[in-house]
């Protein structure tokens, strides 16, 4: 272990076997969460839900297939980023912390938001870049192939984009201050966003476009706009950034409102 850590390149099958791991635990993470998230609104709570499902069409199996398979490569790449995120940690390179009392308890919650501001802030710009034609047919098209989105799409990326997502978390590690478990709960944020992003159903609470908080959220409906629409709503966790740079839709009130059950007004 020791030599590992001295050169942990000089010991490939270790860092194969840590890849193979971390690719397990992400594809299957993929599969059960969006299979369970889709058949928790779908079939289970369907009555309660039914006004509040965005899909318009039944997404085919050549589609789902399509998704599946392109979130497996995006779960190869985020494993070697993974990877990567272990033995920078290994190394004593990264800024992850264990000992509660490292920093003030107020930096828990600062830290969490702090990075997610930065992932949104390389997002959303990164999100622009790829929306430039000659970028986009090479990189982001995959991911646009699905007009319709289920909870399959939230990693259906072309290795390309997913290699310029995956190198955000080990990045991150490196220069933001993170107790470790700070850094799964915002694992765990950035698995829910994408899957309730593009599940294809409202679960945020009437009212929420306007809410002094629920404004600022980005959820199903104004993600959807973006696949449907393409030129608008560019962010991931926030809708700042499409607020300051006026790329929000101007159809996503109207849009969270048919389904949520509000009447839609103008
Ligand atoms: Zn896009
Ligand atoms: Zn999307």
């Amino acid at each position: 272990m020791e030599q590992f850590l001295s050169n942990p390149f000089t010991q490939p099958l270790y860092f194969f076997r840590l890849t193979a791991i971390i690719f397990a635990i992400t594809f299957i993470r993929y599969l059960v969460v969006s299979g369970v998230y889709h058949y928790l609104f779908f079939v289970w709570l369907r009555p309660t839900f039914q006004k509040r499902i965005i899909t318009v069409q039944t997404i085919s199996k050549r589609q789902m297939r399509q998704e599946v398979w392109r979130s497996f490569l995006t779960s190869f790449i985020f494993a070697f980023s993974g990877s990567a995120l272990v033995i920078f940690w290994q190394k004593g390179w990264t800024q992850i912390y264990i000992d509660w009392n490292a920093y003030p308890i107020w930096y828990l919650p600062l830290s969490l938001l702090l990075a997610l501001l930065v992932h949104e802030t390389y997002y959303y710009w990164l999100h622009r870049w790829m929306h430039l034609p000659k970028v986009y047919k090479w990189v982001h098209k995959w991911h646009h192939d699905s007009i319709e989105t289920s909870s399959l799409t939230a990693f259906s990326f072309h290795p390309i984009e997913s290699i310029l997502q995956a190198i955000v978390v080990p990045i991150l590690i490196l220069c933001i201050p993170l107790n470790i478990y700070i850094l799964f709960i915002l694992l765990l944020i950035m698995t829910l966003s994408g899957t309730i992003n593009h599940a294809g159903v409202e679960i945020f609470p009437k009212g929420f476009e306007r809410h002094w908080l629920g404004k600022w959220l980005i959820g199903a409906s104004h993600h959807d706009l973006h696949h449907k629409q393409f030129r608008y709503n560019f962010g991931l966790y926030f809708t700042f950034w499409d607020h300051w740079m006026k790329t929000e839709s101007p159809k996503y009130e109207r849009h969270f409102r048919a389904h949520t059950g509000n009447e839609v007004k103008n």
